[in-house]
């Protein structure tokens, strides 16, 4: 560090500048003497006129200039390592609890036996606090007493006033009967998911009294969070349908560039819940409906796109099916070669992620079975997925059906299971927009940015594009940048 600069006269300097063996202008010797630090300047023209023996004003200036950028030079060093050491904060306030890992899947029946296995098992746990179920194969020795099953429904078979489910566990199968007001409640039921039943023993059935679902606790409560967390999914770099200029207009907004930055600036994280990018090969004649056709170049216009967002706000980024990772789920995060197109603040994780963002558990998850909920059950629709998310949380699973239309990638552990009840479930997937709160758990879906594609225009799906959701203090703000 320089000490207290003395200030020095033009005779001083020209002084100096004798010592150091030049000679100096008048002109030159009254700006060396005007300036801040005139030592440091006169090393610094000494330094740059070593031919010369008279020194003159464009001498001194250019030195004057030479000085400038180096000071902005370290003062850039300066700041980026502020903002790597913000960064590597900031890395450490997150934590992935839980994510998918290399996960290799073959796919054997033995697989299918493990996979089923450990999903019963995770969720019977769930139920153990509350029922004490019979193994199916003891259930013989019981004697017109009620009795509690717990199994994975194998089969809904719909006789119009009653509903027969079968289900199944370890040591067996059993049919169990639904009548009236249960017979709903299994009408519902979308088969492969785990629940309870009990009921009275009727020859080799069960009269069904009560179907429960492993579900989360009523009294589940709400999390606050004193930092903003912004929800966004569905991008669709890469689509001719990408809706470019209203992009612009949310990143304006997360930079503080609008009136509306009072919220912004206290935006922290960015959860993305899939379909990055538009893919390649995804539906049939898609690329007629391509900007980009390279996957490649789509995931480099992604990373652009999100190079453009402060650096601050970390972004955490979970793959979907239109995304270049497997298409079964649970997903791999994006692969290495992809992940480093983006700029440091962006972090991958798989497809369903369990997230801590300092004490705010949040689960994110594409959705894809969003598309199996809403086609099995009547009441549910596209206009409010988040009464179709509510249905995973009851079933404590994210893709209950097998073999709908969301591929499952059988491993030894079921990680759809929701072992554990996170703060937030966000997807997407659906392209439509809804938030709602379930037993305390934030549920959103949080829309796209990509307008209606022939395919959707197709089976009448009619996306709400450009909404955001934001979580900050108690409340959960939509913003809509639709106007652009
Ligand atoms: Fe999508
Ligand atoms: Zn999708």
């Amino acid at each position: 560090m320089r000490g207290v600069v003395k200030s020095i006269d033009a005779v001083t300097v020209a002084k100096k500048f004798l010592v150091r063996g030049y000679n100096v202008s008048p002109e030159a010797a009254k700006i060396v003497a005007s300036f801040p630090d005139p030592e440091l300047l006169i090393a610094e023209v000494c330094k740059i006129s070593r031919n010369s023996f008279i020194i003159c004003e464009e001498d001194v200036i250019s030195a004057i200039r030479s000085l400038e950028l180096r000071i902005k030079g370290s003062q850039r060093a300066e700041s980026e390592v502020k903002k790597k050491e913000h960064h590597e904060k900031a890395q450490e306030r997150i934590r992935v609890l839980r994510d998918v890992g290399n996960l290799v899947v073959e796919g054997s029946v033995e697989d299918f036996v493990a996979y089923f296995n450990s999903r019963l098992e995770k969720l019977s746990k769930i139920f153990r606090a509350r029922i004490q179920p019979t193994p199916i194969r003891n259930l013989g020795r019981v004697r017109g007493e009620v009795v509690n099953v717990v199994g994975i429904v194998n089969n809904v078979l719909d006789k119009k006033e009653s509903v027969i489910i079968e289900l199944e566990d370890q040591t067996g199968t059993i049919n169990c009967i639904a009548n009236g007001k249960l017979a709903e409640t299994a009408r519902e039921l979308l088969g492969d998911e785990v629940i309870a039943i009990s009921g009275t023993l009727r020859g080799n059935s069960i009269l069904a009294d009560r179907i429960l679902f492993p579900d989360c606790p009523i009294n589940g409560n709400k999390k606050h969070v004193d930092f903003g967390v912004v929800f966004i999914s569905d991008t669709h770099f890469g689509s001719k349908g990408f809706l470019e200029e209203k992009w612009e207009a949310f990143v304006r907004w997360l930079n503080c560039e609008t009136d509306m930055s009072d919220l912004a600036e206290k935006i922290r994280y960015i959860i993305v819940a899939g379909d990055i990018v538009d893919g390649v090969g995804v539906y049939p004649e898609q690329e007629n409906e391509l900007a980009i056709v390279d996957i490649y170049e789509q995931y480099e216009n992604a990373a652009m796109h999100f190079d453009e967002i402060r650096d601050d706000i970390e972004v955490i980024i979970s793959p979907g099916n239109h995304d270049a990772v497997r298409q079964a789920e649970p997903q791999p995060s994006l692969p290495k070669e992809i992940a480093k197109l983006f700029p440091k603040n962006v972090r991958n994780v798989g497809n369903p992620a369990l997230l801590d963002l300092e004490g705010l558990k949040v689960l994110v998850y594409h959705g894809r079975s969003l598309d199996d909920i809403v086609t099995k059950i009547s009441r549910l629709n596209y206009e409010s997925p988040q009464k179709a998310m509510e249905e995973l949380l009851k079933r404590r699973h994210l893709s209950p059906l097998y073999g709908g239309r969301s591929p499952i990638a059988p491993a030894k552990e079921d990680l759809l299971v929701i072992d554990e009840i996170p703060d937030v479930l966000h997807s997407g997937h659906v392209h439509t927009y809804g938030t709602s709160y379930y037993r305390g758990v934030l549920l959103v879906n949080s829309s796209t940015w990509q307008a209606q594609t022939e395919f959707q225009k197709k089976i009448n799906l009619n996306p709400m594009p450009c909404n955001v959701a934001v979580l900050l203090g108690e409340n959960v703000y939509r913003l809509n940048f639709s106007g652009g």
